[in-house]
């Protein structure tokens, strides 16, 4: 069993300011497989002033130099990667091969994507003759981040931070928090100064209110539910701290008659089954034109029953166990929630997976004539579970009931006509609108619209929120 009991504050591994043991549990097995400490706002008090005293040496360090140790930390990451991967697959159960690839391998890729937007960044331009526009750091910022894509979560914060010039404090989820502490070793390893990034280990109501409440933070980057996203911009609101959300989403994936359906279908529930759909940008509501919509439910229902489901300590490409056990109860009550509301069970359903009485296994599981109104249509699922809704009435119908949702993060959608594609898209209210499973480059624009947050992450867009505009204007 592991013991991490301190945080890393100013270049240093230290006690917390007071014991408070937690324990992580391994949710293949359901048990401990890890101490660590929760910190308290004296832990974050020591936190921010080490960052705040960091902060002026760090934002006039010239990009070139910032950018060289977000180099040597790529370096690092490449020899780490597998420590990384064990953590990540230990704390919230992504299976080895999946940690190593997608979860792990999300690091070097944000990282490569925010040394290209350093190198294209607008940092100074002229505006006129006389005026000059200057991106500068915002400031000390806080991140707090999920346990559902640990070290993608921390890459796509801590790195443009750094590279924009701010310095930071980290909050992992108390669930997953030994990556965060594997990514603490790098950022020692590649040599960033003492104080520039921090980590305090803490539960949400502690040490990330008292993050969003400490007047010496300038910024929140928060990722995670709405409800908690909402309790930061409100314990920001005092100090007028600029706050930046990536929260959930319902994603629509809309599948008309034209499009290849065997593949739209497959690529659509194994999508969703990925991460034992625990990633905000899940197509969790698969809306299908009614022409198709029984073979498409048939088509479904052998995709979901082909998702293996096992060990994460197991090579392959299965999906494991569900992170926690309140996620355990939150999917299995909204399984019981669907078939009391009237879908229709395809597949899946209550329970473990045949196989396993231990561990926070759920069944991949379809529901279809769904309707847009039913909860498991409105809420955030966080699980192996697809919802099918039929649609008649063309593209209109089909946008209506897409964007019939308090979310607008991600949109997926199948048509064999590009002008189709094209239109339905620019019509989609969501952040990111994949046509045809079509992929996203490094550095692309990731956040949503309405409840799914504001800020985008990645990129250009991932440094421009960590930046505050200058406008300096210069007579003699
Ligand atoms: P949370 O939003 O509670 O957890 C995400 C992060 O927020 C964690 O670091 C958590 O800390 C922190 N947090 C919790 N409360 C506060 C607060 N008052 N102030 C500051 N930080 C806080 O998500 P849950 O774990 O409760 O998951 C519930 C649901 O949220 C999931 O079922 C899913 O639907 C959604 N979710 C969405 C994510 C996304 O990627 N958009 C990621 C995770 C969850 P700690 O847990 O350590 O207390």
């Amino acid at each position: 069993m592991r013991e991490q009991r301190q945080f890393y504050i100013d270049g240093q591994w230290v006690d917390p300011a007071k014991a408070n043991d937690l324990e992580v549990h391994d949710p293949a097995t359901e048990d401990v497989c890890a101490v660590i400490s929760l910190g308290s706002s004296a832990d974050v008090d020591k936190a921010v002033a080490a960052a705040k005293a960091a902060f002026e040496g760090w934002a006039a360090t010239p990009v070139a130099e910032r950018r060289a140790v977000l180099e040597r930390l790529g370096a690092v990451m490449k020899v780490r990667h597998d420590d990384l991967a064990e953590a990540i697959s230990l704390e919230m159960g992504a299976p080895i091969d999946f940690a190593k690839g997608e979860q792990a391998g999300a690091g070097p890729w944000h990282l490569k994507g925010f040394l290209d937007a350093m190198d294209k960044f607008a940092w100074e331009e002229k505006f006129t003759d006389r005026e000059t526009i200057i991106r500068e750091p915002v400031g000390v910022v806080g991140l707090i981040t999920p346990w559902n894509w640990p070290v993608n979560q921390i890459a796509l914060k801590v790195i443009p931070a750094v590279a924009a010039g701010c310095t930071c404090v980290l909050k992992p989820s108390e669930i997953a928090p030994l990556s965060a502490m594997v990514w603490a070793e790098l950022m020692d390893e590649a040599g960033f100064p003492k104080g520039v990034f921090n980590l305090v280990n803490g539960d949400g109501p502690t040490v990330g209110e008292a993050m969003s409440n400490h007047p010496d933070i300038d910024m929140m980057s928060f990722t995670g539910s709405t409800r908690a996203g909402s309790a930061v911009m409100r314990g920001s609101a005092a100090s007028i701290k600029r706050v930046t959300l990536e929260l959930g989403g319902k994603s629509p994936n809309i599948v008309f008659a034209d499009a290849d359906l065997p593949r739209a279908i497959r690529r659509g529930v194994t999508h969703m089954m990925e991460n034992t759909g625990q990633s905000c940008n899940a197509p969790s509501r698969m809306i299908v034109e009614q022409d198709v919509y029984d073979e498409a439910v048939e088509l479904a229902k052998e995709a979901a029953e082909a998702v293996k489901v096992g060990n994460p300590r197991d090579a392959g490409g299965h999906i494991g166990p569900l992170s926690s056990a309140a996620q355990f109860d939150k999917v299995q009550s909204l399984i019981e929630t669907g078939m009391a509301e009237g879908a229709r069970l395809v597949t899946g359903g209550p329970g473990r997976p045949e196989g396993f009485n231990r561990g926070w296994y759920a069944r991949p599981t379809v529901f279809a004539d769904v309707t847009n109104e039913m909860t498991i249509a409105r809420e955030e699922i966080f699980g192996p579970v697809l919802t099918m809704i039929p649609f008649s009435g063309g593209e209109d119908e089909a946008v209506r009931i897409a964007n019939d949702t308090p979310y607008g993060l991600a949109a997926y959608l199948w048509t064999g006509d590009a002008n189709k594609g094209d239109r339905v898209g620019r019509r989609l209210r969501a952040g990111m609108v994949r046509v045809n499973g079509a992929g996203l480059s490094a550095g692309h624009p990731f956040g949503g619209y309405k409840q799914s947050g504001n800020g985008r992450e990645g990129g250009v867009w991932g440094l421009e929120d960590f930046t505050e505009v200058k406008v300096l204007s210069q007579r003699y």
